[in-house]
């Protein structure tokens, strides 16, 4: 499925023209640092929007399953937060940008944390919070919340789970680093499987709108109903984002963009719109940040277009964009859930 799809609405034509101006684009490269992932077909692109009406736009690649990498950030995140309340969390993971790349092996000199949750020392640091007897059982619980914010059951890639593992030394340094600082505890080969897992999780652009949508929505899952996140937890993960979620572009995606989003290596861009959408975009050909090309550009030219932006004059309210999205009514496509 490569066509977009035309639907006639004001949001449907715009994701319409978001996918005609931007899948020529052909700037970027596909990460490579596994096998696994370099087999992606760069000419995928998809993007969709689930608002917390549970009406879905989409146009593109939306069915093409790619893994969430560092997509599961926000939502191992709000894990922690939801079973262990702020001050614990914040006494293990910080909310300061790190101005260092994602993977580096550097926590904060005063405090030992790890920069914030959207890095992999803060990720492999809130996954050592996930509860269970065991480390299937937790590995289970990590699952069974992501499928419940994405409304369907998710499964893992073995093989890019097999190859992150493999692979993974800069991972267990970090994780070592974090042990002798007292920073997680426990059994560290079992907290980075965990976080290899995660990172391999099987999404959909659909499913990241949706996923992003259960954010908007207070942490309950606009199509199912179901409380995934603990509705006090949402401000700090969605401020987090907005800071922490672009890697070394964050900060001009605050400026430019202004919305909570969380990229990953594979391709995949989610964006939240408080209190209204979900947006989920896939390409896999990355920017020199890390970002998907055509993902940065399809979200910018939605915020603009939509006044999506934290701070944009149009954005007077919650419920700024119903009445756009009233007068769609009905030209929805029906998400597959
Ligand atoms: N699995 C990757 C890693 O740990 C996550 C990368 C990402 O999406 N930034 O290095």
């Amino acid at each position: 499925m490569s066509s977009p799809n035309a639907s006639p609405t004001i949001v449907g034509n715009l994701l319409h023209e978001a996918y005609k101006q931007f899948h020529e684009v052909d700037d970027g490269t596909v990460a490579t640092y596994i096998p696994e992932l370099g087999k992606a077909d760069p000419g995928h692109f998809g993007i969709c929007v689930m608002s917390v009406d549970g009406d879905c736009y989409e146009s593109g690649d939306c069915d093409v399953e790619f893994t969430i990498q560092s997509i599961s950030k926000p939502f191992v995140y709000a894990m922690a937060l939801t079973d262990h309340g702020r001050d614990m969390v914040y006494s293990r993971i910080g909310v300061e940008p790190s101005g260092d790349a994602f993977n580096s092996i550097v926590l904060d000199q005063k405090t030992n944390r790890p920069f914030n949750a959207m890095v992999n020392a803060g990720a492999i640091a809130a996954s050592s919070l996930i509860q269970g007897v065991n480390v299937e059982e937790r590995a289970e619980a990590q699952m069974a919340v992501f499928s419940a914010a994405a409304g369907r059951r998710l499964r893992l890639d073995q093989s890019v789970y097999r190859s992150e593992t493999e692979t993974g030394n800069r991972n267990r340094a970090i994780a070592w680093l974090m042990m002798n600082f007292g920073m997680i505890e426990g059994n560290v080969d079992e907290i980075l499987s965990l976080y290899f897992q995660q990172c391999s999780i099987l999404v959909t652009a659909r499913d990241l709108a949706v996923m992003g949508a259960t954010l908007a929505n207070m942490g309950t899952n606009p199509l199912t109903g179901e409380n995934v996140f603990e509705i006090g937890c949402i401000q700090d993960v969605l401020s987090v984002m907005f800071t922490c979620g672009m890697y070394d572009y964050s900060g001009e995606w605050a400026f430019r963009v202004g919305i909570p989003a969380k990229s990953g290596v594979a391709g995949g861009i989610l964006g939240v719109v408080n209190r209204q959408l979900g947006i989920g975009a896939y390409s896999p050909k990355l920017d020199s940040r890390g970002n998907s090309v055509r993902g940065v550009k399809a979200l910018t030219y939605l915020s603009e277009e939509l006044g999506l932006h934290a701070f944009n004059f149009m954005n007077h309210g919650s419920h700024f964009l119903k009445n756009v999205l009233d007068r769609d009514g009905g030209g929805a496509v029906t998400p597959g859930v």
